[in-house]
């Protein structure tokens, strides 16, 4: 391992998804690592918001369908454009509602309890939004969470066997819901293998890919999968609140959503105001009032990058990014308490590098302090992202010696190991 500077430097000067850093605003005196929480503006999304606006004073009601991107589609052209970072077809995708929205809209649709099949499975480790809106959901039918959501459990608080989930797929059993990478161990789940051992059973299967999309490929069509939702804010990079997206396998399609809008119906049908829906044909039917345009905006410009640098040569960027951060790690902070508590291979780590530390709190505002940006996550975890797309290898290798710095200076004793507000 070459822990020189001038190694970064090398690596920097290899980079050939280089070029995008500068297409970003970078904070100013920072280096900031976590764009898995909430990804950094860009040109071109500014631009796109511009756009939107200046449609707006310019042709008003008609920017529904006048200028270069009329609003009345551009939740299908979003779609398009985000399927090929999930490996689905253009119009099994559309951009719509928020993470937690269009989980309760796909649960609503898909989870069909029968006879003895009414239980939903998850896992322990999932965002709490998508806990809850399970909950809800099993309550709205008339079924007591306690004994109708099954969470898997983790042997180490941080990940999953897959093992593990596939002994739970018993035949009470109807629905799947879990992330395609975990939020704070940042691990991949196999799911491949996980929908096809759920088919199996007659079980559906979806995932959550809000910590996934935009970081690692997917083939969703390839593998099967019933459906998926994310949100477009993190990896996605399309600012705070952006509207999210969900993938509907053309298996399904011809169905009613389960909760239904005037924007569920098929495009040319909507103004004939009628009060029988005609549901669109494909993933546009999960659509469920009108898009928030200028919260849309943004992923417009952000997704050409996407197209322009290739999910495939970001991963490869990513990957390397990570296993550098954790070299460097391992040689320099060994004696300083840290265990890096993401899986270590290639194929079940995501975008991020997740280290416990039993003064993670007051080490995050540490490294704050000192113009690093990371994610602390309760109890004792620091998610620490590097991104293909704007950081570099030489701030990586500047994070790790402050970090280092920090420890060696206990500099991290005059704060209270406590998280703030927002962590
Ligand atoms: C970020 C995240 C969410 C957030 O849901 P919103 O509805 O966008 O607030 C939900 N689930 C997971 C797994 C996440 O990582």
């Amino acid at each position: 391992m070459n822990t020189e500077k001038t190694y970064a430097t090398y690596l920097d000067h290899m980079d050939e998804l280089s070029k995008f850093r500068q297409e970003f605003y970078m904070p100013e005196d920072t280096i900031y690592l976590d764009g898995n929480s909430l990804g950094l503006l860009s040109k071109r999304g500014e631009q796109a918001i511009d756009d939107v606006v200046n449609s707006w004073k310019k042709y008003a009601i008609d920017g529904w369908t006048e200028g270069e991107n009329p609003w009345y589609y551009l939740s299908e052209k979003l779609g398009a454009m985000t399927a090929p970072l999930i490996g689905a077809e253009a119009n099994e995708v559309i951009v719509t509602g928020s993470t937690t929205t269009n989980l309760h809209q796909l649960v609503a649709s898909f989870y069909k309890p029968d006879g003895k099949k009414t239980k939903i499975l998850a896992d322990e480790l999932n965002f709490p939004s998508d806990i809850y809106a399970l909950k809800s959901q099993l309550k709205l039918k008339g079924y007591q969470p306690d004994e109708h959501l099954i969470q898997v459990a983790s042997n180490d608080g941080n990940t999953l066997k897959t093992e593990d989930i596939v002994k739970k797929m018993t035949d009470e059993v109807t629905l799947i819901i879990l992330p395609g990478v975990l939020y704070r161990s940042g691990q991949i789940l196999d799911m491949e293998k996980l929908t096809k051992e759920a088919h199996k059973r007659g079980i559906l299967i979806g995932f959550d890919l809000c910590h996934s999309i935009g970081s690692i490929p997917h083939h969703l069509s390839e593998w099967g999968v019933d459906f998926a939702f994310w949100c477009t804010y993190k990896h996605l990079n399309a600012g705070p609140g952006s509207v999210a997206g969900l993938y509907v396998n053309k298996r399904h399609f011809g169905n009613e959503p389960g909760l239904a809008g005037w924007y569920s119906s098929a495009k040319d049908k909507q103004f004939d105001m009628e009060h029988t829906l005609t549901p669109a044909a494909d993933a546009g039917a999960y659509q469920i009032g009108t898009p928030h345009l200028l919260s849309a905006a943004p992923l417009l410009g952000s997704l050409e990058m996407f197209q322009e640098a290739g999910i495939n040569q970001i991963r490869q960027k990513s990957l390397q990014l990570t296993t550098y951060l954790m070299e460097l790690i391992e040689s320099e902070l060994a004696d300083f308490g840290f265990t890096i508590a993401n899986p270590t291979n290639d194929k079940m780590r995501g975008g991020h590098v997740f280290l416990e530390h039993k003064d993670a709190a007051r080490i995050c505002k540490a490294l704050k302090a000192d113009g690093v940006i990371p994610d602390f996550r309760k109890p004792n975890g620091i998610r620490l992202a590097p991104v293909a797309l704007y950081n570099t290898f030489e701030e990586v290798w500047n994070t790790v010696q402050i970090l280092k710095t920090i420890m060696k200076e206990e500099r991290f004793k005059k704060y209270q190991n406590e998280r703030g507000v927002i962590a």
